[in-house]
């Protein structure tokens, strides 16, 4: 079967593989869409994210939308040729994290797309059902794919604890940012100021809800004279975004980072805002299982998919797609690749 393969840093091709064999506990699924992620770009670009390191090549892609292909489907719950997203995280089901509701902290977890795991970008894949969630069948394709971002942002909305009425900053108006913007907008945010340093992604948020859209950390903070926002949440992929958070939030305000910076490490900041303000900051790993409420969300529409969903192309312009979206080319903000023809 055609699948995209990632070598090392700036090398994807497309190659014929092996088709997978579901294992007895697995169903054979066909690909329908795949998402391109941040994260996919981490490994594109500097071969791994952080520390993890593609070791051999790879096959990205873990925000699925598929086509259950197996005959057996019946015995498991579900059609043949019924439209499934697939979590991307299969945890062990049995350790602390996943019996406290954790599973995105599984120690024993698979995921898909990550390395050593192979990730559906791809004509075939496999998964057992417990990561198969079913959808409502008149979502598109790449709606469904695009389930997995919308429950980043809701993973993270739910470490905000924002409150009626409270200011915001999002750093990055990006697909994550995009979705937070959104849905802080939905849940009854005050002001919202997005800082993104990409002209069309400014102007994209100020449709999407956003009452300012400014370039720099500065411009922000000048807008709330000097004193910053309840709220700042971090979606970039920048290792300064950390400091210029901590620049933009109020004094006993709350941070959440949930982008991933660019190699292994936030760069030095200031120690004297930090600790004075008595900032809460809290990370975001992934998410938990968020299916259900990001499927109410989209269906609710608090969600633009069209403008979350910009382009959309077969699995052989793979490796162009990789390179406009690194390159933020063409008002890119999220890539839908077709490994089996363009459905939209
Ligand atoms: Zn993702
Ligand atoms: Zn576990």
């Amino acid at each position: 079967m055609r699948a995209a393969v990632i070598h090392g840093p700036k090398d994807i091709r497309l190659e014929d593989i092996p088709a997978p064999k579901p294992a007895a506990d697995e169903l054979l699924l066909k690909v329908a869409s795949v998402c391109v992620c941040g994260s996919d770009l981490h490994y594109y670009l500097e071969g791994g994210v952080g520390t993890k390191k593609i070791t051999k090549p790879q096959v990205p892609g873990h925000e699925i939308a598929a086509w259950v292909w197996d005959d057996r489907a019946p015995e498991w719950g579900l059609e043949k040729g019924q439209l499934v997203a697939v979590e991307p995280t299969r945890s062990c089901g049995v350790c602390e994290h996943c019996m406290h509701g954790r599973p995105n902290l599984c120690p024993e977890q698979h995921f898909h797309g990550g390395p050593p795991w192979i990730g559906a970008l791809a004509e075939y894949f496999t998964a057992t059902r417990q990561v198969i969630i079913p959808v409502p069948q008149q979502f598109s394709p790449a709606t469904v794919a695009a389930l997995e971002a919308v429950g980043i942002g809701i993973h993270a909305m739910r470490k905000t604890d924002l409150q009626l009425g409270q200011s915001v900053t999002v750093l990055g108006n990006g697909p994550i940012g995009q979705i937070l913007l959104q849905l802080v907008r939905g849940a009854g945010a005050g002001r919202i100021i997005v800082i993104e340093p990409v002209a069309d992604r400014r102007a994209k948020a100020l449709k999407l809800g956003a009452d300012e859209a400014v370039a720099t950390y500065q411009e922000a903070v000048a807008l709330t004279g000097g004193h910053g926002t309840d709220l700042v949440i971090e979606a970039t992929n920048s290792p300064d975004a950390f400091a210029h958070a901590v620049q933009a939030v109020k004094w006993a305000g709350r941070i959440v980072l949930v982008g991933i910076p660019t190699g292994i490490n936030y760069n030095p900041m200031d120690a004297m805002p930090f600790r004075s303000k008595e900032v809460t900051v809290l990370t975001c790993n992934k998410m938990g299982h968020v299916y259900p409420e990001a499927i109410e969300v989209v269906k609710r529409g608090l969600i633009d998919m069209d403008a979350l969903l910009t382009h959309h192309v077969p699995l052989e312009e793979t490796v162009a797609a990789y390179q406009r979206q690194a390159a933020y080319r063409d008002g890119v903000i999220k890539t839908v690749i077709y490994p089996n023809g363009v459905v939209c």
